[in-house]
């Protein structure tokens, strides 16, 4: 079953605890923090749902038609199939977007490549982790995760001596129906707008942290648990013109918290097992999967930059100066270069266990590393391309309803090339990329969504085929001996 926006909406209309500071938001399809963002999510629902985008963004299996970010892929053709659905996905929302449904997806999917994984030692719930794939993929759903414990549960000795709660959520009690969870995860994009979320742990446990370890997949409506948003970028009288990236695409981030949340058996995948909850994500597809989406998606931010960077440097008049070509060179350099480290995932791709196949490891995690390391700089290229033009323009583009107002500064702003107002759009939308407090939090994403940089080394450092590039050197000085202490004697050493 493939919903439509409106059902989409309709579906997250579900009663959940989702507060802003005291607030409790009522219904997030409507209320102007969030209203613009479910908007989003809804078109990129009704395009999935569109006959005419089928061919890309759906496959089907034994007659039925799922989205194609539940595809479990089996040969270079299924790569080539998630790849264009991510970028379906990414171009709609110019990459701004992390949490869209197929993410999360990818992490599910990939578990269930593997799902002997689950199998390997007890706490493992494979049967489980199998019915949720098929319920993911039949009702459409859309998932985020909340896989870091909060910061507070990173020292034992505050919270053992203090005698306060132990802050990271874990199973606190459980009975023939299921496990009570209690506690706090660290951070859930997109919670406010999804159906389910994936709650685990992406960082290693200590074995005698047996309770947290748990693994579950569960609605965000479920009695006890309550999402904490940071403060939403959009208010009352934010617009799309000033801030057309804000109205659109504030995917929201909240904390959640369990107060005696019940979770049902047939949710949870990992429980009691604190290697086996870290391990699912790194000994199946899981982790390649859902990042290869987070590369395509950058790739699409890239490619929007690059074009506004461009664009902007029309309208300031400065295109030509052969030091501004030089920087604009620079930044397409950059985005073909990254655009290839994603093509080469495909074209290497390595075969995996039960006939299926997966992108390139070593590609992907270079991708990831060298988004995290670029991204500022790309939005400071862009910044510093802008000059000071964001600061000449009115506050807002209301400043028209005032006829005085409006002669002045279609007078004033306009230049030979470029009327005031056409201006302006230019500038407010750069700035929203850039300079707004959605590109500044769109900083802070980009730099920890995957975790944090000495994570994403370590992910590089453990896939590089150290044995064969040790080999090369190897082999070179193989050619040549050390000399003896005879022949030094002798020759001098040469
Ligand atoms: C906007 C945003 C969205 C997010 N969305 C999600 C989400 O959807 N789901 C989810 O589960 N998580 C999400 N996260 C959380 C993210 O996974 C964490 O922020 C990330 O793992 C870093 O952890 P931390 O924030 O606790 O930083 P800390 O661990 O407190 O680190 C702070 C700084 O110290 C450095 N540091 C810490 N330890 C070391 C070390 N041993 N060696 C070197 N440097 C170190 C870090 O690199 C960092 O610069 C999101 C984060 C942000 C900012």
């Amino acid at each position: 079953m493939l919903l439509t926006g409106r059902e989409y909406l309709e579906s997250i209309r579900d009663g959940r605890a989702l507060y802003v500071g005291s607030e409790r938001i009522e219904d997030q399809t409507v209320h102007p923090a969030f209203a613009g963002c479910a908007g989003t999510y809804a078109a990129l629902y009704d395009m999935k749902a569109d006959p005419s985008n089928s061919d890309v963004m759906t496959f089907e299996e034994d007659g039925e038609h799922f989205a194609t970010y539940y595809l479990r892929p089996r040969s270079q053709g299924d790569l080539i199939r998630r790849n264009c659905a991510h970028r379906m996905i990414a171009d709609f929302c110019f990459g701004l977007m992390g949490r869209t449904p197929d993410a999360v997806a990818g992490n599910i999917s990939g578990l269930a490549m593997k799902p002997e994984v689950f199998d390997s030692e007890p706490g493992g719930f494979r049967e489980n982790l199998l019915q949720i794939y098929e319920h993911m993929r039949r009702d459409d759903i859309f998932a985020t995760y909340a896989v870091v414990p909060p910061p507070g549960a990173r020292n034992k000795e505050y919270y053992q001596s203090a005698g306060v709660a132990q802050p990271a959520c874990r199973v606190t009690g459980e009975d023939d129906k299921g496990v009570i969870l209690n506690g706090m995860k660290f951070l859930a994009t997109g919670a406010a707008y999804a159906h389910e979320v994936l709650v685990g742990n992406i960082m290693p446990l200590e074995p005698d942290q047996k309770k947290e370890s748990i693994t579950c997949v569960i609605p965000l409506n479920l009695e006890g648990l309550t999402l904490w948003s940071r403060p939403p970028l959009n208010r009352m009288d934010t617009n799309p013109f000033d801030n057309p990236l804000t109205t659109k695409f504030d995917e929201s981030d909240c904390m959640l918290t369990f107060n005696d949340v019940h979770v049902p058996w047939e949710k949870i995948i990992v429980h009691d097992n604190a290697p086996l909850s870290r391990n699912i994500y790194t000994q199946t597809p899981s982790h390649v999967m859902a990042n290869h989406q987070c590369n395509v998606r950058f790739h699409s931010k890239m490619r929007f930059l690059v074009g506004l960077a461009s664009l902007i440097t029309k309208v300031t008049g400065a295109r030509d100066i052969p030091a501004v070509r030089e920087t604009l060179a620079k930044l397409a350099a950059m985005e073909a270069g990254y655009g290839a480290m994603i093509d080469g995932q495909l074209y290497r791709y390595h075969e995996v266990d039960n006939g299926y196949v997966l992108f390139n490891r070593r590609a992907l995690y270079a991708a990831l590393h060298w988004a995290m390391e670029n991204h500022s700089h790309l939005m400071d290229t862009v910044r510093e391309l802008l000059g000071g033009g964001p600061f000449q323009f009115p506050a807002s583009i209301d400043v028209m309803k005032d006829p005085y107002l409006k002669e002045m500064f279609e007078n004033y702003w306009s230049t030979g090339d470029y009327g005031a107002k056409e201006r302006m759009k230019f500038f407010k939308l750069a700035w929203d990329l850039v300079g707004s407090d959605h590109a500044s939090r769109a900083t802070s994403y980009e730099k920890f969504y995957v975790g944090p940089a000495h994570a994403v080394r370590n992910y590089n450092f453990v896939n590089a085929p150290w044995e064969e590039l040790h080999g090369i050197a190897e082999g070179l000085m193989d050619t040549y001996d050390i000399p003896s202490d005879e022949m030094l004697l002798n020759d001098g050493g040469t």
